[in-house]
């Protein structure tokens, strides 16, 4: 299994994270943060399916760029998966004629069904794309938000999008032995705890409270740090001299 984290700067440094875009075996992105802008248009076309964990502009913003990239040369629908708050705010507050066009309602160019088609999810059901079994997670966000458990027959990983404090995810990490990794959420730095609870989001040492949770030896690949706070992060995380724990490298294929 491959996962990239896809860039979001084309500034002079790549390692900065403004938006959110997961791409597994360059075919299923979650997230589309920067997916409508990060990947050349044929690495766009090999993507038919987009899960998307909640419905923050940082994990979506570049959505709709993507549906009208790819469009052209469509011959199936895109599929997003999303649980049904977020597939309404997807549908209320993008799609909407104005922000994009609807293309729920536009027809694929060789006339078999619409250009994009929302598959709803409901947290803890499994469900398959292609060789994924993809199950969503509740997680501890401002807004309705799922990790997500990503497994084919041999091996698989955790994503646990945005949190704060939460349970059931680091539950199902520890369920499975096929989990060998776990991307997870740290936005700020230690001092600024308060706007970490206050946005939902893990410190260096909210994380390594939560990770009391987690009772598995896999490597813990920190995302989601915020790009004015990344050096004070980077340097907390290093001294919590958890060996599991590292920044996930923007633009890395990560391969197990
Ligand atoms: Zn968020
Ligand atoms: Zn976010």
């Amino acid at each position: 299994m491959k996962v990239r984290l896809l860039p979001s700067s084309i500034a002079a440094d790549a390692q900065r994270q403004f938006l959110t875009t997961l791409l597994v075996d360059d075919a299923v992105a979650i997230d589309a943060g920067s997916l409508g802008f990060a990947l050349t248009s044929e690495e766009m076309r090999r993507i038919g399916h987009i899960l998307i964990t909640h419905a923050h502009a940082d994990h979506t913003a570049s959505l709709p760029i993507f549906v009208s990239e790819v469009f052209p040369t469509l011959t199936a629908p895109v599929i997003v998966h999303a649980t049904p708050p977020v597939v309404d705010a997807l549908r209320r507050f993008v799609f909407n004629g104005e922000i994009w066009p609807d293309f729920a309602q536009i027809p694929l160019l060789n006339g078999r069904g619409p250009a994009l088609e929302f598959c709803p999810m409901e947290p803890g059901k499994t469900f398959g794309i292609g060789n994924f079994q993809v199950t969503p997670i509740s997680v501890n966000h401002l807004v309705p938000t799922v990790g997500v458990v990503v497994e084919d027959q041999q091996t698989g990983f955790v994503f646990t999008s945005d949190t704060y404090v939460t349970d059931e995810i680091w539950a199902a990490a520890n369920r499975s032995e096929r989990i060998k990794t776990v991307f997870v959420d740290v936005s700020y730095p230690n001092e600024m705890e308060n706007l970490a609870v206050a946005s939902k989001h893990f410190t260096p040492c909210s994380l390594a409270g939560d990770l009391k949770k987690l009772t598995r030896d896999v490597p813990v690949r920190v995302v989601h740090i915020k790009p004015s706070h990344r050096d004070a992060v980077l340097a907390q995380l290093s001294e919590l001299r958890d060996p599991r724990i590292s920044a996930v490298e923007i633009g890395h294929t990560y391969e197990w």
